[in-house]
């Protein structure tokens, strides 16, 4: 098989398993993935791994795990972001264990959601390494679990066990793995995704992002994340693409990072959500750029959350000078329902930047006007369907739209259902009538024109004030634009019942601290910038300190939950 040879990959239902191991013996000794670690080593220390590498590692974690359990068991991956996650993915999928993945307790991230995900999964097995064993054996021993694991499996210390006979390939229709939801709008759900939704997400996704035998790609996209484990894990294994990985806090730390590596290592693909390159933007200034060359990169995807039109100019103006062309932009848009992508933007075509009239678009209504023109809202498309349906409906009625409605969507990729939610599960996947049979239900909002999807929101987010609706995305957009002296990706615009009637709540993120800053000054500049462009009076601005916006662990806004917050007096009101 040739590096991106996307038929091979959907026709053999050759998962990232079983391509590394049919690899290993084509290519034995072809660099798989490269690791740059940034924790011991400021400039950063490369491990690269071989398909035998991983072949055989993934080998040794399977035999361990059908030794404690049997195929169809569970299995949390809590490794670091490294060799050791890879290797346990991988070992889990071989043996047929469903593997979830998780991350390593680390003082920096809360243990909420490993609690709350590893509570949800009973997992028999827990993965992990040497490192984090200490900190995994404080986590389970937390009160919040009623049923442990049986077995802590050290990773890094598993050797082949050649007595270990592996279980052939298994069906189709047998759950892979959990994939967790953000939790951006509920408590994150575990999507069971089956052999048959990985290798049609894989396939997908190699469609989209294109690839030949020079082609090499660049993440720090979190492994536990659906768009980094299908971009950075199951896409670069399935295709045979070589892939580089740093971690996603060594991202955050220092930009530049990503930056050099995509530079050294002439990388043809990355990805980012929106807000990483704003961070590469503001970041990395213009005295740090010297040294970058993005001349090979041919597609920078883009997604998991809004894709704002000045981000991608603003990046293409900081980086043109270095070899980024504009072209290479690809917004896409999925969902972890979906095994990931459902619709991407054609690599080599500038981006699709829509104009349309605002009020109109509150209304649900789509009418295009000059981008000039003062009522136009500017919005990224999301490009067309990747090997699937999409159709927009009436949220209520499922009746079909040419006007916003909600975004469905059929395919392979479409899971079953979500890990003992029988009730969410028949609700998101249309197992409710025969007509929405195998149509997942997205939540999400947006049209179609001319083929390409245009996302507006999400349902359950939907601001609706004197019926009118009103995006929180739109106005965050506003009020980051409109004062400098907030947070970028930490406002947070919601709707809450005051007084009987629904008004607009704005909470926002000071750079710093109040005492420095005139509060007043900052409010009157929220209201009059949501007001000119919006229509609409924020009722109540809330400035808040840095780590009060509750956002999920993948850095998305949760609106719910600023809101469950701001009605039970946990933000300062003004
Ligand atoms: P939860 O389902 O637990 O509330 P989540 O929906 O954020 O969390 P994911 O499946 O990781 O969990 O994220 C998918 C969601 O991200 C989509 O449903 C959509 O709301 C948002 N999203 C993805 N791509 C885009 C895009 N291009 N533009 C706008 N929103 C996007
Ligand atoms: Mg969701």
């Amino acid at each position: 098989m040739k590096p991106g040879d996307t038929r091979d990959v959907a026709d053999t239902a050759l998962g990232p398993a079983l391509a590394v191991t049919r690899a290993a013996v084509v290519r034995p000794d072809g660099i798989a993935m490269t690791f740059v670690d940034y924790s011991t080593d400021r400039g950063g220390l490369e491990t690269s791994l071989t398909y035998r590498d991983l072949a055989e590692r993934s080998a040794a974690v399977a035999a361990g795990l059908l030794e404690n359990t049997d195929p169809g068991g569970r299995a949390a991956i809590l490794c670091g972001h490294g060799v050791d996650y890879v290797a346990a993915f991988l070992g889990c999928l071989r043996a047929g264990v469903i593997g979830v993945p998780l991350f390593a307790p680390e003082p920096f991230r809360s243990a909420d959601r490993l609690l709350d995900v590893i509570a949800d999964c009973t997992p028999e097995i827990v993965l992990t390494s040497g490192k984090h064993a200490d900190a995994v054996q404080e986590l389970l021993a937390s009160p919040r679990l009623s049923t442990l694991p049986k077995e802590v499996m050290l990773v890094d210390e598993t050797t082949p066990d050649a007595r270990t006979a592996l279980p052939g390939p298994p069906g189709g229709d047998a759950v892979a793995y959990l994939q967790y939801t953000s939790g951006s709008t509920r408590a994150p759900a575990g999507v069971q995704v089956t052999h048959r939704n990985l290798v049609a997400g894989a396939a997908q996704l190699a469609g989209w992002v294109p690839a030949d035998e020079s082609s090499s790609l660049v993440s720090w996209l979190p492994f536990f994340h659906d768009m980094g484990l299908m971009f950075s894990v199951v896409l670069p294994l399935a295709s045979m693409i070589p892939v580089t990985c740093l971690a996603p806090l060594a991202f955050i730390q220092q930009p530049r990072r990503w930056l050099e590596l995509l530079t050294t290592h002439r990388a043809t693909g990355t990805m980012s959500p929106n807000f990483g390159l704003d961070l590469c933007v503001d970041r990395v200034g213009p005295h740090q750029r010297a040294g970058i060359d993005l001349s090979a990169l041919r597609t920078l995807g883009n997604g998991s959350e809004q894709v704002r039109p000045k981000t991608l100019s603003r990046f293409t103006e900081a980086f043109q000078d270095y070899g980024f062309r504009h072209e290479a932009h690809c917004p896409g848009y999925g969902l972890a329902e979906a095994t990931l992508v459902v619709t991407g933007h054609d690599p080599g075509q500038p981006p699709h930047i829509g104009a349309f009239d605002r009020q109109e678009l509150s209304a649900g209504r789509i009418r295009p006007v000059n981008v000039t023109d003062p009522r136009a809202q500017l919005i990224v498309s999301s490009g067309r369907p990747i090997r699937q349906e999409v159709r927009i409906v009436h949220p209520q009625t499922g009746a079909e739209t040419d006007a916003v409605g909600e975004i469905r969507v059929r395919g392979n990729n479409v899971c079953a259902g979500y890990w003992r939610q029988p009730e969410r599960s028949a609700e998101t996947f249309g197992a409710g009538n025969a007509e929405e049979a195998g149509w997942l239900r997205t939540g999400d909002l947006g049209f179609l024109r001319d083929g390409r999807l245009y996302v507006t929101g999400r349902l359950r987010d939907l601001i609706i004030i004197d019926g009118r609706n009103h995006q929180p995305a739109d106005i965050e957009a506003t009020v980051e634009e409109a004062c400098p002296q907030l947070r970028q990706g930490r406002v947070v615009a919601f709707a809450s019942e005051i007084d009987d009637a629904e008004h607009l709540v704005v909470v926002a993120e000071l750079l710093s601290p109040t005492s420095t800053v005139d509060v007043g000054a900052i409010r009157a500049a929220v209201r009059a910038s949501v007001s000119e462009r919006h229509g609409v009076r924020v009722h109540i601005v809330a400035l808040v300190r840095k780590g009060m916006v509750p956002i999920t662990s993948s850095g998305k806004l949760r609106r719910q939950e600023a809101r469950t917050r701001f009605e039970g007096g946990g933000f300062e009101r003004g």
